[in-house]
């Protein structure tokens, strides 16, 4: 079918943050009448917009790169990979144009050259909230680029650069939109939630009226009024987060804190230079817990970093089992390529061992989150509907991020709409799904 509007096939690989780069890009390009297909055969041009953070990632984006040139031969790049242009352009020396993560002014310039718009912009071809490549009921917000800090085994403040947080009033409008468009739940994401607004210097603001810091204390109170529930990620457990949990226990964002503790040995979390991590999490956790009885702790950890011995990875599990998180995510260390951890000279992990250490983290983690989970039936919880079902819907508790947490799946006796948030009664509960129904 003959298209008459100018066409773009997109691409987009990496975390959610580059997934929000996507988004502006393609508004953008919405905004200026060009349509989106995702075939790149009769495509005008294609963008893929790269993640560079370990090498299974780049291989992925190269391989995506090498599909758009054999299947439309016109490509534009962006993302993490195109911070190091070279690393691209010596493999596709016919890619018409590379940038790095957040040039979004470079990549429609590049788009304008490859495909001249149609048309004058027309903003009315962007709906209120933008292009949005997750679905209508939630959206991610980002509230920062860049991160201040040097975690050993990361690249993300090479390919990012320093922390620079939005001004309040700017990410406060744009929930406000998301929100009146129909967005139920806010995802707020950044490399560190917790260091928002210290390249401002915390500048005092004003959004309708109230005075704020901008900080992420008075960032999450003022989402947490606009009525749709507010989850927070990437928090590093610095001294001040201990005051958004009353945020929690009042009810003002979710009771889900997704912090990326890493690892529990004091040793090999100095080798990772991870930040906040002389923190005594255990204790904090404790008090956290008490305050919001009610939290979810989220968190991931790196096992096979060079060095850790088994004794570091039996003080990981001996942690784990009393800090007894309730997600949990593992990955097995990779070396990425310009990260620090590669220059410190300490004994790599061979894959054999890293890999058993993975299966057992997991295994271990496993039985304490089925106890949690377990501990669920008979309870009635909140749930946000992600799908419709003939018998019900998909869900997610307040404790479910989407596309890394569980699923709640609803039985229900009246039909049930995406976005709708529902009582349900819990039956049965697995290690990481739960089944409930409607009540
Ligand atoms: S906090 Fe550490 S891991 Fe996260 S982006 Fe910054 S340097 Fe990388």
């Amino acid at each position: 079918m003959a298209l008459s509007a100018p066409t773009i096939s997109f691409v987009s690989l990496g975390c959610p943050k580059a997934l929000v780069d996507s988004e502006r890009i393609i508004t953008r390009l919405r905004a200026e009448g060009y349509a989106l297909t995702n075939r790149h055969e009769g495509a005008d041009c294609v963008i893929v917009n790269t993640c560079g953070f370990i090498d299974s990632a780049k291989a992925e984006s190269l391989e995506a790169i090498g599909t758009a040139l054999a299947e439309n031969g016109k490509v534009i790049v962006t993302g993490c990979m195109g911070a190091q242009p070279q690393s691209i352009s010596e493999r596709f020396p016919d890619v018409l144009s590379i940038t790095g993560p957040q040039a979004y002014e470079s990549v429609v310039e590049a788009v304008h050259r490859a495909v001249p718009p149609a048309h004058d912009p027309k903003i009315d071809l962007v709906p209120p909230q933008g292009i949005k490549l997750t679905p209508r009921h939630y959206a991610y917000l980002k509230i920062s680029e860049g991160c201040n800090n040097r975690c050993s085994f990361c690249i993300i403040p090479q390919l990012r650069g320093r922390l620079v947080s939005r001004p309040l009033p700017e990410v406060m409008r744009e929930a406000e939109r998301l929100v009146a468009a129909g967005v139920k739940e806010l995802l707020v994401i950044s490399q560190d939630t917790s260091a928002y607004g210290l390249d401002r210097r915390h500048e005092r603001t004003s959004w309708k009226g109230t005075d704020l810091e901008t900080r992420v204390l008075d960032l999450a109170r003022a989402l947490g009024s606009l009525g749709s529930w507010v989850r927070l990620h990437y928090v590093y457990p610095y001294p001040h987060v201990d005051a958004l949990i009353p945020l929690m226990a009042e009810g003002l964002i979710l009771p889900y804190l997704d912090i990326p503790f890493q690892h529990a040995s004091p040793k090999v979390l100095k080798s990772m230079r991870r930040p906040a991590a002389r923190e005594k999490t255990l204790q904090r956790i404790e008090k956290w817990r008490a305050l919001c009885p009610e939290i979810a702790i989220r968190s991931t950890f790196i096992v096979g970093f060079p060095g850790e011995t088994d004794a570091d990875f039996e003080e990981l599990l001996g942690w784990m089992s009393e800090a007894k998180l309730d997600r949990v995510g593992c990955f097995i260390y990779e070396p990425v390529n310009g990260a620090a951890a590669n220059d410190l000279g300490l004994p790599m992990v061979p894959q054999e061992v890293a890999k058993a250490r993975h299966d057992r983290f997991m295994r271990h983690q496993q039985a304490i989150s089925l106890e949690k989970q377990r501990a669920k039936i008979g309870t009635e919880v909140l749930a946000i509907v992600d799908q419709v079902t003939p018998k019900g819907a998909i869900g997610r508790t307040k404790h479910d991020a989407p596309e890394i947490d569980g699923t709640i799946t609803l039985s229900s006796q009246k039909p049930l709409a995406v976005g709708e948030v529902v009582t349900a009664k819990v039956k049965r509960a697995q290690a990481y799904d739960l089944h409930g129904v409607v009540v």
